[in-house]
């Protein structure tokens, strides 16, 4: 038994569920018709340079549909017969889900949480779309009903983050990151491993960042590099520059980075899963996520190790 309270070597988020709501919470991913700050001039134009949002929105997702609706029918897509999840998350995912005035965020929010079925709210947003009046309303709704914010940091260096047109800095990440935990809002980030001029020496360096972070959970991403992007084209230019790591590398890397990072950090996800229509390069060839979790485990098993044996704080 590890010190989370099960006998996997990583501080699962399905662990997290079990004993928070007593079995797995399905996550409804919708689109409320934001819009993002670094898409509409305000921050930047263009966005991201790896931005594609249509890669990961399910197809009864439409901001033209009510909240209410997109909830029903995201309820009836992940329908399997004989499986029955404790609950649903609504998950605000697509563009920037704080990017709007408090009244309207309200709206939106609490017709989520309306919905009978829906045990929680997951809001993701960018670092530099949060601020106090947000967060005091968040820390108030979450008395009631389970809220996570997720705030992408992407990368740990200014270098990246400028030339993959983030428009926000490290420092802001940090900032916002603290700001919602210092409001008791279980914080969520997610890193991408690949991005253009790193490489895995620097993904484990910059642990000393995040162990320090007052994070909730994390997800690790692999680069997977969308077909009609800018960084498609930035990547068919100069393919050096990236550090694409193959399957095999990737799930030694990620026993590495695991046993190196805070035993406290729940994992919500190891890699990223874009269906593979919206992919410009093969990646990994169809490897699914429950293969990739399973080797993941074994690699620790195989080390006899487990998340946070190297931590150094
Ligand atoms: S912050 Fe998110 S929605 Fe906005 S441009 Fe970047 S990836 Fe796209």
């Amino acid at each position: 038994m590890f010190p989370w309270g099960d006998d996997r070597r990583f501080n699962s988020y399905n662990r997290f569920l079990k004993q928070r709501f007593g079995g797995r919470v399905q996550k409804l991913t919708l689109d409320a018709g934001f819009t993002c700050p670094n898409r509409d001039g305000t921050v930047g134009i263009g966005g991201c340079t790896y931005c594609c949002n249509d890669a990961f929105n399910p197809a009864y997702c439409d901001p033209g549909k009510s909240i209410r609706q997109q909830i029903d029918e995201g309820i009836r897509f992940h329908h399997r017969p004989g499986v029955k999840p404790a609950g649903y998350f609504a998950y605000f995912q697509a563009f920037s889900n704080t990017y709007a005035p408090l009244t309207r965020l309200r709206d939106m929010y609490e017709e989520a949480t309306a919905h009978p079925s829906v045990l929680g709210l997951i809001i993701a947003t960018r670092p530099d779309c949060i601020d106090n009046p947000l967060l005091d309303y968040l820390q108030e709704l979450q008395e009631h009903i389970f809220v996570t914010l997720e705030i992408g940091m992407e990368s740990c260096r200014n270098e990246t983050l400028r030339r993959i047109n983030r428009g926000h800095d490290v420092a802001c990440a940090v900032r916002a990151i603290e700001q919602a935990a210092s409001h008791h809002i279980p914080v969520g980030t997610h890193l991408i491993f690949g991005l253009p001029g790193e490489r895995p020496e620097h993904w484990l360096e910059d642990l000393s960042l995040i162990n320090h972070l007052p994070l909730h959970s994390i997800k690790l991403h692999q680069l997977q590099i969308i077909r009609d992007t800018v960084m498609e084209a930035e990547y068919r230019l100069h393919p050096n520059d990236f550090f694409a790591l193959p399957f095999d590398t990737y799930v030694s890397f990620i026993a590495d980075y695991v046993e190196r990072l805070s035993p406290d950090i729940i994992i919500e996800r190891f890699a990223a899963e874009v269906p593979p229509r919206f992919l410009s390069t093969t990646g990994w060839g169809g490897i699914r996520y429950d293969q990739v979790i399973q080797a993941i485990e074994k690699e620790l098993n195989v080390r006899n190790s487990w998340q946070g044996r190297f931590v150094q704080f």
